[in-house]
């Protein structure tokens, strides 16, 4: 086709740079044991930190709510997409982040868009971690604010950069836990800075939901964040949760400037009722699975031990993300597909999702996993790291 000789060439050069992204085909459900075109692998990347995804009474509690109320919402929430099932969602999030309400979005990418570009514009200014997610990172970019990143985990970084704006509102963002690294912001110390400067602070918990906190309230509950602090809170429904979708939560004004204003929330249709109904059933497992975040823990403390006594280069992380530093992108796709070899599925993270030279095996953990799929995982990397 005219002109798409040059789309060609720089999927060649992709390609030759080892930074083509491929999609694999998975023929069962989320699990540490799954099934990829045809062979079996024990696999370490998925975000189902919380064995939730395939959890016997979130698939009762989905299929019972597909029956009621069928499959799809049909229509936007503002439109006659809003079910029972979301409200009472909506309600227990308020309920379990300890703010007054919370707004549900179709994803976590949608939810970023959405509460960043109805909250700021032009005349104001965006203050992101470098390593933020890329939703957020666009999110800022469309929004039409000043854009202004600062250094990682770096409250200092982020306080110069406040203190020489003129901007009218100021909103400071963070990713909780890093999603491709997998430390923990420093929420107190962002906090402080932002409101010295009257900023307000926005986290995305995708990644803290579930696994971190008392009941799983995530980086917000691990810190004590209020609503002072931390007036707006997002998490996501696809991960810790084992659902799909994602959640602001906030004060009464933020969650109804959101719905007068979040582009995504308003213009798009509303995640099926039966999703809401399955995150409900996972919510209550999250806030019961003290025992869930034990597993998880003793398997992170397991990998990183058996990697450190490895050699592996591990990142500072506590969560169950748990990066091996490997740099260079071709060596990094070379370890993922020698352990594919060995039945073990873990994916290399390449630029751009990661800044240039710092290609990584993203493993992480989930409470499903046991002390001995971990050991066969150390087993195979140190064959395959060798
Ligand atoms: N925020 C972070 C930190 C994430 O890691 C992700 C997913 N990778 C998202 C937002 C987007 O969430 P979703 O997959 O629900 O769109």
């Amino acid at each position: 086709m005219a002109g798409f000789e040059g789309l060609e060439q720089a999927l060649q050069q992709r390609q030759q740079d080892a930074l083509y992204r491929v999609r694999r085909t998975l023929e069962s459900a989320q699990a540490p044991e799954v099934v990829v075109e045809g062979r079996q692998y024990l696999a370490f990347c998925s975000n189902d930190y919380l064995g939730l995804a395939n959890h016997p009474q979130v698939i009762n509690a989905f299929t019972d709510a597909a029956q009621k109320f069928g499959v799809g919402s049909g229509a936007s929430h503002l439109v006659n997409g809003h079910s029972r099932y979301h409200h009472q969602l909506e309600e227990a999030l308020a309920e379990f982040t300890g703010r007054p309400r919370a707004l549900l979005f179709s994803t976590g990418y949608m939810a970023n868009l959405g509460a960043i570009n109805a909250l700021i514009g032009k005349g104001d200014a965006v203050f992101e971690d470098r390593l933020n997610h890329a939703s957020l990172l666009d999110a800022g970019l469309l929004s039409g604010a000043r854009f202004q990143r600062y250094l990682h985990n770096d409250a200092d970084s982020l306080g110069k950069k406040l203190a020489r704006t003129e901007a009218n509102r100021k909103l400071v963002v963070t990713d909780g836990v890093f999603s491709m690294d997998g430390d923990i912001a420093p929420l107190t110390e962002l906090a402080d800075v932002t409101r010295q400067h009257d900023g307000w602070l926005m986290v995305d918990d995708a990644h803290g939901f579930g696994c971190l906190g008392e009941t799983g309230g995530g980086c917000a509950q691990a810190f004590g964040m209020s609503l002072e602090q931390l007036p707006v809170l997002v998490g996501t429904l696809g991960k810790g949760f084992g659902t799909a979708g994602a959640f602001v939560a906030g004060s009464e004004v933020l969650i109804e400037t959101l719905i007068q204003h979040a582009r995504s929330y308003i213009y798009t249709t509303a995640m099926p009722p039966a999703v809401a109904a399955a995150t409900l059933a996972s919510l209550q497992l999250i806030r019961d699975g003290q025992h869930l975040r034990q597993q998880l823990e003793t398997l992170i403390s397991r990998f990183r031990r058996g990697a450190q006594q490895l050699g592996l280069e591990l990142m500072n992380s506590t969560t169950p993300i748990q990066p091996i530093l490997i740099g260079d992108s071709a060596r990094a796709l070379q370890i993922s597909a020698a352990l594919e070899q060995q039945g073990i599925f873990v994916t290399a993270i390449r630029p751009p999702t990661v800044p240039e030279g710092s290609a990584r095996l993203r493993v992480t953990l989930s409470a499903a996993h046991t002390e001995q799929q971990v050991d066969r995982l150390l087993g195979a990397l140190e064959q395959v790291c060798q």
